[in-house]
């Protein structure tokens, strides 16, 4: 399996050839730059975890040789071009979306952003180090060091890609990050999609001009902190029905609202969509000999510019708004879950990046991969087809042999 990703990521997708156009920026470089990125995909992409347990891999296979040293590797990942990296990034998507293999989410082509705590660590290394002070057991107060970043992704139905991450640097707060972020992923990505979805956060002026002025429509989480928007959309909701639904278990009372005037420094219209649900089920009672029935209860509310809906499209306006989950899973939980995306592969500003930028694209890779390509029923979880190509990987001989030669 190992093998068959390799070769699918380099017919499919010119992996090997694109990532040649990668730079750094050490000043007499003996090993190409396109060595270094190459053996950092196939350490991710192999899922080995670590530089070391490359290395001891690769030396276990007498190809040392072949492959950059560990401290040759992390030296040129503090000065490896992000925006080469974020070029191959871009140049995946474009193939991907050229040849249909990403689809619009309920009809709509929907980017989500969030901001995330990767790393934490005792050491402060790095000038994108922030700090905290934590109370341990015993009342002993401790300097804490953390790393942070958002992130942009293309939302799908069966594959999530994503597109760019922005370091939340010291001494900022997540929108500034966001706001850089976005502006870079609406320049590079200008027609990737149409509307970007965010939590309570986002519901700021600067987000929905930003947005607005490249011709796209904001979604935003509505919390009670927004006193005048949320008193307002609560009062219109006793004044109105709710459109009422079901979908799979769980019923849905959903309004919509225009409201305006209660957004100062924006001052348009805007529309707040109320969704209250419940979804009732099933859990083994106490004793352990029956079941009890219970019943979830949960309560949306979101802003939006988005148009208004024909008659039967608000269903799918909540669906869209409930797919912001797929960062929180598919980019954050899933990518440190299973791909060790907060492992400390170098500490510095440019590395930890860089890592994670690679990381991406192998993940983004490797989604498409498996929806597409492996047609074996068998194979259900994403856990155990890693595992296979992990185990592919230990198991041939020479796992450099299915990338051709990289041109130098
Ligand atoms: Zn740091």
């Amino acid at each position: 399996m190992y093998r068959k990703l390799i070769r699918y990521s380099n017919k499919i997708f010119n992996l090997f050839s694109t990532i040649a156009s990668i730079t750094d920026k050490r000043l007499k470089p003996q090993i190409a730059t396109v060595k270094i990125t190459a053996a950092i995909i196939v350490m991710q992409l192999a899922n080995l975890g670590s530089l070391n347990s490359l290395s001891q891999a690769i030396s276990f296979k007498k190809l040392k040789k072949d492959i950059p040293s560990v401290s040759t590797i992390a030296r040129s990942a503090d000065s490896l071009n992000l925006e080469g990296i974020r070029g191959v990034v871009k140049e995946i998507y474009q193939k991907a979306r050229k040849s249909k293999m990403l689809s619009a989410y309920c009809g709509m082509w929907v980017g989500i952003v969030d901001g995330h705590e990767q790393i934490t660590t005792p050491y402060c290394k790095c000038g994108h180090c922030k700090s905290r002070i934590v109370t341990k057991k015993g009342g002993v107060k401790e300097v804490q060091y953390y790393h942070e970043f958002t992130a942009f992704i293309l939302a799908g139905p069966k594959i999530s890609f994503i597109l760019d991450i922005e370091p939340i640097l010291p001494g900022e707060g997540e929108i500034s990050s966001a706001y850089r972020l976005m502006e870079r992923v609406l320049g590079n990505y200008p027609k990737a999609f149409s509307v970007v979805i965010g939590d309570g956060l986002y519901l700021k002026e600067t987000v929905f001009n930003l947005l607005k002025r490249h011709h796209k429509y904001s979604i935003a989480v509505l919390k009670e902190e927004r006193r005048q928007l949320f008193e307002e959309a609560n009062s219109l909701l006793l004044l109105s029905e709710p459109k009422t639904y079901k979908q799979k278990k769980t019923y849905y009372r959903v309004w919509d609202h225009q409201i305006s005037g209660c957004w100062d420094g924006y001052g348009k219209r805007v529309r707040v969509i109320t969704s209250e649900e419940t979804t009732p089920g099933r859990v083994h009672s106490k004793d352990g000999k029956s079941f009890e029935d219970t019943v979830d209860k949960a309560n949306w509310m979101w802003v939006t510019n988005l148009p208004c809906p024909k008659t039967d499209d608000l269903k799918n306006t909540v669906s869209i708004c409930h797919c912001r989950w797929q960062i929180e899973n598919q980019c954050f939980n899933e990518t440190v879950n299973t791909w060790k995306a907060d492992h400390i592969y170098r500490h510095s500003k440019n590395a930890i990046i860089a890592f994670l930028l690679l990381l991406f694209i192998v993940v983004n890779i490797f989604n498409i991969f498996r929806i597409r390509n492996i047609k074996d029923k068998s194979i259900k979880t994403k856990i155990y087809l890693i595992n296979l190509i992990k185990s592919g990987f230990h198991a041939t001989s020479n796992p450099l042999s299915p990338i051709p030669p990289i041109p130098i």
